[in-house]
């Protein structure tokens, strides 16, 4: 196995659009609609929507061309969608192309590997961090990508751009939500550590890549991939390890209420009614991470294991209730009350700690050994996996 030489990212993924605005910077665009050149002026602004089974580029009133399969010099144009509450503006590096999906637009950007490596170290860690622990991260997000190539095949692209896969914005992203602005940018921190480790992978003592991930917080111990997410085989490295350098970050600890009837509303519809009902934690791991909940209506008992309660409290309430995999829940009267430790699946890298870490004067290869025991960096650009 080897890094192809370009990765195909799947872009606005979650937003999944109707319609995407392509405006033309300070240079004229040219836009391939199924192979035929469409002119785009400078500063021009031209609207692809889903029309009757393929695309329609208008421009105001008029429509300009219809076609089956769009691509663009990415850097040539800025990327505009807009919902019910939320606009986004991206722009991107490579080749954009825009196909009709089944129920949404598809946005694809191709770019080499190392180009997304630089993205998502500049979309995880603000410009400021310390660049040892944005160096342990490119590491993680080049061996993920080696090992997760193909994830969205089915999709038509490698990977998409949301924390499903990893996070992708681009060259540079802006987002208007409630009156207020958020953004970033490429940054020379990404750019930099993508450059010094550029190559590396995390590969495991009998001679195989790791399956390395990255989580915002442990808040205290990682786990494994097969207790996070309920799937694979634990292999030999991947065990959890203590972690005491999160300690200060602001999700090491953390408690949300939620008061029942919204619970059970969210996960089993039907029993919505049901006067009295009732959900625990069933099973935990010795390290304390939840591995199944029991959920009580009545006379009926269900067990849910826990990837699978956060995904649908997660889908259904958002993302910002059920934190992480080590929790507790306590009845309050009509209220749950959940205190957990840590942010995200809490496999692998941990974020907080590789910054704190950093920020002690560790280098990022002290950083990955304390999270990868059993791994150590290796340069896949001498190697066919
Ligand atoms: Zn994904
Ligand atoms: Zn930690």
């Amino acid at each position: 196995m080897r890094l192809p030489e370009t990765l195909r990212i799947g872009i606005l993924t979650l937003f999944q659009p109707q319609e995407v605005t392509l405006a033309a910077g300070s240079r004229p665009a040219t836009l391939h609609l199924d192979e035929r050149p469409v002119a785009l002026p400078p500063g021009r602004l031209c609207r692809v929507a889903k029309d009757a089974g393929g695309l329609a580029l208008w421009q105001g009133e008029r429509r300009l061309a219809i076609g089956t399969h769009l691509a663009v010099a990415a850097e040539d144009v800025t990327v505009e969608v807009t919902g019910r509450r939320t606009r986004l503006r991206r722009h991107f590096c490579g080749t954009l192309t825009v196909t009709p999906g089944e129920k949404h637009l598809q946005l694809v950007v191709t770019q080499p590997p190392e180009a997304v490596v630089a993205a998502v170290v500049s979309a995880e860690l603000s410009p400021e961090a310390p660049s040892e622990a944005a160096k342990a991260l490119a590491v993680v997000v080049r061996s993920y990508l080696v090992n997760h190539v193909g994830r969205h095949a089915g999709q038509g692209f490698d990977f998409c751009d949301s924390t499903h896969c990893q996070l992708f914005f681009g060259e540079q992203w802006a987002r208007w939500e409630a009156g207020r602005e958020t953004g970033g940018a490429l940054s020379g921190l990404g750019k930099q550590a993508a450059a010094d480790t550029q190559g590396e992978v995390l590969w495991e003592a009998d001679g195989g890549l790791s399956d390395a991930y990255y989580t915002a917080c442990c808040g205290g111990r990682t786990t494994t991939p097969a207790v996070a997410f309920g799937m694979g085989q634990d292999s030999t490295t991947a065990t959890g390890v203590r972690c005491r350098w999160c300690r200060e970050a602001r999700f090491f600890a953390w408690m949300r209420r939620v008061d029942r009837r919204t619970l059970a509303r969210a996960l089993l519809p039907e029993l919505a009614a049901t006067e009295s009902w009732n959900i625990a934690v069933a099973g935990r791991t010795p390290d304390g991470f939840v591995t199944s909940l029991v959920v009580q209506a009545g006379s009926r008992q269900i067990t849910l294991p826990n990837y699978r309660f956060r995904h649908l409290v997660g889908q259904r309430l958002g993302w910002n209730l059920v934190l992480s995999n080590r929790y507790a829940i306590e009845p309050h009267g009509e209220w749950l009350v959940l205190r957990g430790q840590g942010f995200g699946h809490q496999v692998g890298l941990c974020l907080a700690g590789a910054i704190a870490q950093a920020q002690a004067g560790r280098h990022y290869r002290d950083i990955l050994r304390h999270y990868f025991p059993k791994s150590a960096c290796h340069n896949a650009l001498q190697t066919d996996f």
